[in-house]
């Protein structure tokens, strides 16, 4: 096979991550937005590729969501992030055995605590790889799942066809700002208040459910555009 065929290596890349039990698979051009990436400047500057992997929530956790992130949603996160890491993992390691260069970005580890700052946007570089849209919740939204997933990143060297990022947006839909205790989704994504639902999901920590700043309301409530009709 001809280890140069971007579109050849896409879809051979993308059959090993389905298999793995990723469900969304995109790639995208970083060019641009690695100079953001939070890594040594030589690391950084070897890879002008990301995959971005997907994987689907339960929605049985997300539904039994009420008003507070509950003991098995925060179970289900750290599974989440389990699979997330080890689906990487592979990924970069099967990347490498073809003889290119290839880092795996952990799903969910901040580096910069007082700027709440990771490694990179895993949200980002899913926007970029076509996966979906910053929605009004701040999260990305897939035409299909709506907010109901989770990223992960491997940069790459190996030759592969980047996707483009999708035209959408929410559209008319409001699911979440109804229900978000902090009152932060606004009626533009900019507008989103970030330190509010911080303060929450400080609030949230604090009570004891978690031991991380997680929620998972306005995830349960955005079911993407399909998911609203
Ligand atoms: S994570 Fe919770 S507090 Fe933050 S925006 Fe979503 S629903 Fe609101
Ligand atoms: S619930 Fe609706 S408005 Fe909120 S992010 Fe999802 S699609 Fe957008």
């Amino acid at each position: 096979m001809d280890k140069s065929d971007r579109a050849a290596n896409y879809q051979k890349l993308k059959a090993f991550a389905l298999n793995l039990g990723f469900d969304l698979f995109g790639v995208a051009d970083v060019m641009g937005m690695r100079g953001n990436f939070l890594l040594e400047p030589a690391t950084r500057d070897r890879f002008g590729l990301a995959v971005s992997l997907g994987k689907r929530l339960s929605d049985a956790v997300l539904d039994d969501i009420a008003d507070h992130p509950t003991q098995i949603y925060f179970h289900h996160y750290r599974q989440m992030n389990f699979f997330l890491d080890r689906g990487a993992f592979l990924i970069a390691d099967d990347i490498q055995k073809q003889g290119f260069g290839s880092l795996a970005i952990a799903a969910s580890q901040l580096i910069d605590w007082d700027k709440q700052k990771a490694h990179l946007s895993h949200k980002h570089v899913g926007c970029a790889a076509g996966l979906g849209w910053f929605g009004r919740n701040n999260l990305l939204v897939n035409p299909e799942l709506g907010a109901r997933f989770r990223l992960v990143t491997v940069l790459t060297d190996m030759p592969l066809e980047p996707d483009a990022p999708l035209d959408r947006d929410c559209g008319p839909c409001r699911a979440c700002a109804a229900a978000c205790p902090a009152g932060a989704i606004k009626d533009t994504r900019e507008a989103f208040d970030h330190l509010a639902c911080y303060e929450t999901l400080k609030e949230f920590r604090k009570k004891g459910t978690t031991t991380q700043f997680i929620c998972g309301i306005c995830v349960r409530d955005c079911r993407g555009p399909k998911g609203q009709a």
